[in-house]
């Protein structure tokens, strides 16, 4: 069951669903392998323009509802949570230099954004840490008409893509935001990884030296910039889930259609054993209860209220409950579960990515704790 969606957002839903069944599904193992889209199944998905839903027109978009934007991210996770990621990457991006960024860095940079002319992503993660801004080590020292910025990065999504980057870097009094364009002179692409749940993604190391950032580069307030991370990773983090909680209905729909048609002794496995049915009415009840909280989060952006701690929430939900839902699902596929010839495996894998990319379990709980703490109560505002 939906939400009750405008008739815009349902029309998103049919198309990004349509465009699933009939492109995406059919290569989803090569999209994942590849860590991209490719061929025409790319151009066609760049042609549907899915980031413009939600940015207002004068920046190129089309001015519709956060919850429209969620809608896309989560029917094209059912299909692959590529698409996902790196829609993730842009659209909190924009957000950001939509909130906090200069005429200039808006007008300049989000039209090619949300048309995905330019890929690009969020820098905060070093070798020392991906959780503590007091840790980092990339420093930003002024000069005459900028800053002058040293340092690494690491794990970070599209820095080797030709891209642009909100980086965040040490300067005198805290944390700032910064816009970098990977193909200047100072900028160098570093190792890349391999991840066990998203293949050639292309994610890795970026090294700074004596990278020089104009002054109308700085996105926001210098000093101010952990506000900045700390929304736009919540923004990141709803579009996130919203992938993978179109993953998890995979693996629930998967698993039914397994149960249906494996049998025992001339009986589905479903209908037979109680133990197969108390894992599919759990399965269910997560799917259902992640649906609601990801649309009462979007509609939460939506309505101008505080998200951040409700991102964190759902975060937090959403990680515990793909583990667990997709495993159950592997368990009712028996030896096929780790069979190359079925996807659930696939699924099992790419699930893993949810509970630590935009923050630690550990971290979503830090900051719910921290959140509850200082209200006294809970707040249902
Ligand atoms: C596929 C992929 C893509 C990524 N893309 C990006 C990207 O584009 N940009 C980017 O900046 N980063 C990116 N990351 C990095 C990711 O965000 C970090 O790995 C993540 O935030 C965890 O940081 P860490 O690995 O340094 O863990 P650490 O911070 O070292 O934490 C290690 C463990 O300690 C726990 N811990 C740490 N601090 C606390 C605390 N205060 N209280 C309780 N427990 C704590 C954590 O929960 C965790 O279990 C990516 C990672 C992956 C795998």
């Amino acid at each position: 069951m939906d939400m009750a969606f405008t008739l815009e957002e349902s029309e998103i839903k049919n198309q990004v669903r349509k465009f699933v069944k009939k492109d995406l599904l059919p290569i989803y193992r090569e999209v994942d392998e590849k860590g991209d889209l490719f061929g025409d199944v790319k151009k066609k998905f760049q042609s549907m323009n899915l980031l413009k839903i939600y940015f207002p027109e004068e920046y190129g978009g089309v001015g519709g509802t956060f919850v429209g934007l969620i809608i896309a991210l989560k029917e094209l996770g059912y299909g692959s949570i590529i698409p996902t990621t790196l829609l993730t990457g842009n659209s909190l991006v924009a957000w950001s230099l939509y909130n906090y960024g200069s005429d200039f860095l808006k007008t300049t940079y989000i039209p090619d954004l949300l048309s995905l002319k330019i890929p690009a992503g969020i820098a905060f993660t070093e070798s020392d840490t991906g959780s503590d801004p007091k840790q980092l080590k990339t420093v930003a020292k002024k000069r005459a008409g900028g800053w002058l910025l040293n340092g690494s990065k690491k794990f970070i999504t599209n820095s080797g893509t030709g891209g642009y980057l909100m980086l965040f870097a040490l300067t005198d009094e805290g944390v700032t935001a910064f816009w970098i364009n990977s193909k200047h002179k100072g900028y160098k692409v570093g190792k890349r990884e391999s991840f066990i749940h998203c293949g050639a993604l292309d994610n890795g190391e970026l090294y700074l030296d004596d990278y020089f950032v104009p002054e109308d580069h700085v996105i926001g307030q210098v000093n101010k910039g952990f506000e900045i991370l700390v929304r736009a990773e919540a923004i990141g983090k709803t579009g996130f889930c919203a992938g993978y909680v179109g993953l998890a209905e995979r693996a629930l729909d998967l698993a039914v259609k397994y149960a249906n048609t494996r049998t025992h002794r001339g009986k589905p496995i479903g209908r037979k054993f109680q133990m197969i049915q108390v894992k599919l009415a759990r399965m269910t009840t997560r799917v259902a209860a992640m649906n609601s909280y990801l649309y009462q989060v979007a509609a939460m952006v939506d309505q101008g209220k505080n998200f951040v701690p409700d991102a964190a929430r759902l975060k937090l939900l959403v990680a515990e409950d793909v583990k667990e839902i997709t495993a159950d699902a592997m368990e009712i596929h028996g030896a096929y579960g780790l069979s190359d010839e079925y996807e659930i495996g696939t699924l099992f894998k790419a699930g893993i990515g949810v509970q630590v990319i935009m923050g630690a379990s550990d971290i979503q709980r830090v900051i719910i704790a921290n959140d509850i703490l200082a209200k006294g109560k809970y707040d249902t505002e």
